[in-house]
C-alpha cells in the first residue's frame, strides 16, 4: 500500500520512516500528479501558514479538498490538524477545512511551546500514548460527528471525523507507530 506524505515543508522524512516500520511505501508529495494512486495521505507539521499558501500555489489545495471529500483518509499531525480544521481561531489562512472543528494555534504559550505528555488513548489499548508537543494546536470546539480520542482538560488533542485523523502532537518524533498502525487500518477499510 502507498501512503503519500505532503511534502512541502516540516517533519516529512520522519513520518516516512514511522510509515516504512508500519510495513507500507512513503510517497513523497510535492505535485498535484503525485497524489493519483495513493491510500492515504499525511500532513505533517509544519507552519500551517506557509504550507497552507504552498498548497494553493501548487495548485493542490482543491485537488486534496475534493479527495478528502470523496473519501481519502487523511491524517494531519500539528500544521495537517490545523490545515483539516474548518475554524480556525482569528485567522483566514487557507485550508482544506474537511473537519467539522475549532482549533486554536500556538494555543500552549510561549513559556510551553514544546513539553511531552503521556495520552490515554482508548484505541490504542491501555498503554499510555507518549506524546511530543511543538508550537502545539488544540481543538476547542467539535460537531457532532467528531469523536474525540484524547484530551487534557479542556483540550482536545486528537480527533477523527470519519476518513480524517488530527493530532496536535507529533507520533513521527517517537518510535510508538500504534498511531500511523491506525492510520493505515483506515486506510485499508476505507
Ligand atoms: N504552530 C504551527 C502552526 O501554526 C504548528 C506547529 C507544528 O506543526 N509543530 O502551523
Amino acid at each position: 500500500m502507498k501512503i503519500g506524505v505532503l511534502a512541502l515543508q516540516g517533519a516529512v522524512r520522519e513520518h516516512c520512516n514511522s510509515l516504512v516500520a508500519c510495513g507500507v511505501e512513503p510517497v513523497e508529495i510535492k505535485y498535484q500528479e503525485q497524489l493519483e494512486g495513493i491510500s492515504g495521505l499525511v500532513i505533517p507539521g509544519g507552519e500551517s501558514t506557509t504550507v497552507g499558501k504552498l498548497l494553493v500555489q501548487y495548485n493542490m489545495l482543491e485537488l486534496i479538498t475534493e479527495k478528502g471529500r470523496r473519501g481519502l483518509p487523511i491524517f494531519g499531525t500539528c500544521t495537517g490538524l490545523i490545515l483539516l480544521a474548518k475554524e480556525i481561531r482569528n485567522s483566514n489562512q487557507p485550508r482544506l477545512g474537511l473537519m467539522d472543528m475549532t482549533v486554536e494555534r500556538n494555543a500552549f504559550g510561549r513559556q510551553i511551546a514544546s513539553f511531552e505528555a503521556d495520552l490515554e488513548i482508548k484505541e490504542l489499548g491501555a498503554t499510555p500514548f507518549h506524546a511530543v508537543f511543538i508550537r502545539a494546536p488544540y481543538i476547542s470546539e467539535v460537531g457532532t460527528q467528531v469523536e474525540v480520542l484524547a484530551r487534557i482538560d479542556n483540550k482536545i488533542l486528537l480527533a477523527r471525523e470519519n476518513n480524517f485523523l488530527a493530532a496536535a502532537f507529533h507520533p513521527e518524533l517517537t518510535d510508538d507507530l500504534r498511531l500511523h498502525q491506525y492510520f493505515i487500518e483506515m486506510c485499508d477499510k476505507l
